[in-house]
């Protein structure tokens, strides 16, 4: 027996309906759902991204509906492809039914109805059921619109010349310091998960100039946030050679424009399904960390707790702003105070009490932090000492400035929480295909 590479195809897809209109054809999929009616029956036959009409009458042909024809069999409908009429008036295509053959039997039915348009219980019973629930048309488009973000990120960043890397997660050390970092005894020494793939690839930018990764990271968050997760998909960017930090700032407009046009078009039905609103990005506003301080306490007349850093009701607060103001779904907020952003951080040369950094905020939520990091040797040692930190300890990581850096910066972009975002969800989880939190680690 050889192989040959090419599978021999005896089905067609729904997308091919229209070729065969009047013509008898067999297409694969899962009987989704069986509607009754008195003389005839709906049997919507789920396939990877669409749901089939069929309908089952007597007179379509000698075939006969079988007891075991049940929601949930994979099977193989045969049938003659016609097309109909949806209620607005347009052309939808379906079967009518003259064999089914039945491949598998589900020993159980779902312990949670799928079949309506959407999953009607509460989160946390969605979650404990993913494998099933996600078969709901409408819950599984979510993680191929998700899928589609991921798609923009590396297509966009292949064609600006980026190179995809991979690090490790199971690590030395954790980049983004702080207490949220996962130990690991690692054959009775003590390692680290990844918080975040950033000594990697800014090592990576002295070896191909940009580079970028998409990979989970790991956080020991120890509260229950409706945005925070334990593990999450981080979407990474370095690139060398730049003029100042806002160049990150203009790849990251260009990135975002380039994946909400193929949301638009690759991923339409998607956003059909989950009336998804595209954010329109033609440019987006940027302010200084202060002067969003002041906006806040002159136009909200709100008395921030915390100058170094902003809370979630103050992001909310900029969001709408953004909106009001610029008829902007996003806003850039730069030069965060050096006290709060972490060790490899430049900053201001201007004023060191600031940072040459920014975060984005979509919606009134953050989803990006990034900015220029520290190039030369002397500098980022020297940073490392004033805070407390050890340079011995990071030797490895400081061989990229020892032996000479390129000007560069980068960025994180929260995968989840974009996609919550443009799904105008409350909970991070519901963008999350099976989520880590302090209370779940199953399924
Ligand atoms: P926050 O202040 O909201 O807790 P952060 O500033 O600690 O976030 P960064 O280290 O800047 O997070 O991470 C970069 C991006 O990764 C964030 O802008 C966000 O989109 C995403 N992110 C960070 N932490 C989490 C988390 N625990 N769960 C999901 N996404 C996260
Ligand atoms: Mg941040």
């Amino acid at each position: 027996m050889f192989m040959t590479g090419k599978t021999a195809k005896n089905t067609v897809e729904f997308s091919e309906f229209e070729k065969y209109e009047n013509e008898i054809v067999t297409i694969k999929g899962t009987i989704h759902n069986i509607r009754m009616m008195s003389d005839f029956a709906f049997i919507i036959l789920r396939t990877a991204r669409e749901t089939v009409q069929c309908v089952y009458a007597e007179s379509f042909s000698d075939y006969r509906l079988a007891e075991d024809v049940k929601e949930e069999c994979a099977a193989k409908i045969t049938g003659k492809v016609v097309a109909g009429e949806t209620r607005d008036g347009s052309k939808r295509y379906e079967l009518q039914i003259h064999n089914i053959e039945l491949l598998s039997h589900p020993a159980e039915i779902p312990p949670v109805v799928i079949t309506k348009k959407q999953v009607n219980c509460d989160l946390s019973t969605k979650l404990d059921y993913r494998p099933v629930t996600l078969r709901n048309p409408k819950e599984r488009a979510i993680f191929k619109l998700q899928e589609g973000i991921q798609r923009g990120f590396r297509e966009f960043l292949s064609k600006e010349g980026f190179t995809e890397i991979h690090s490790p997660k199971i690590n030395f050390a954790g980049a983004e310091g702080g207490t949220n970092v996962f130990k690991l005894d690692y054959f009775g020494k003590q390692v680290y998960l990844a918080q975040s793939p950033q000594l990697y690839k800014q090592a990576m930018v002295a070896v191909y100039e940009r580079v970028f990764e998409i990979a989970p990271v790991f956080r020991a968050e120890h509260h229950d946030t409706s945005r925070h997760l334990n593990e999450y998909i981080s979407m990474d960017l370095e690139m060398g050679f730049i003029e100042s930090f806002e160049d990150i700032m203009e790849m990251e407009t260009g990135l975002l424009k380039y994946i909400m046009q193929l949301l638009k078009t690759e991923y339409k039905n998607e956003v059909e399904l989950l009336h998804v609103d595209i954010p329109e990005i033609t440019e987006i506003p940027v302010l200084k960390f202060m002067e969003a301080k002041e906006i806040l306490m002159k136009k909200f007349k709100y008395q921030p707790t915390d100058m170094k850093d902003f809370d979630p009701a103050e992001e909310e607060m900029l969001g709408k702003y953004a909106k009001k103001q610029f008829n902007s779904d996003f806003i850039f907020i730069t030069h965060y105070p050096s006290k709060k952003r972490p060790f490899y951080t430049m900053d201001d040369p201007e004023d060191p009490e600031y940072t040459l950094s920014f975060d984005l905020l979509f919606r009134g939520l953050e989803i990006t932090s990034g900015g220029q990091r520290v190039h030369d040797y002397n500098a980022q040692v020297a940073k490392m000492e004033k805070l407390g930190m050890n340079p011995e300890e990071f030797a490895t990581y400081l061989m990229l400035h020892k032996y000479g850096a390129p000007p560069h910066g980068g960025l994180g972009l929260g995968l989840e929480r974009l996609t919550m975002h443009l799904l105008g969800a409350k909970n991070v989880r519901e963008a999350t295909m099976f989520p880590r939190d302090i209370n779940r680690v199953s399924p």
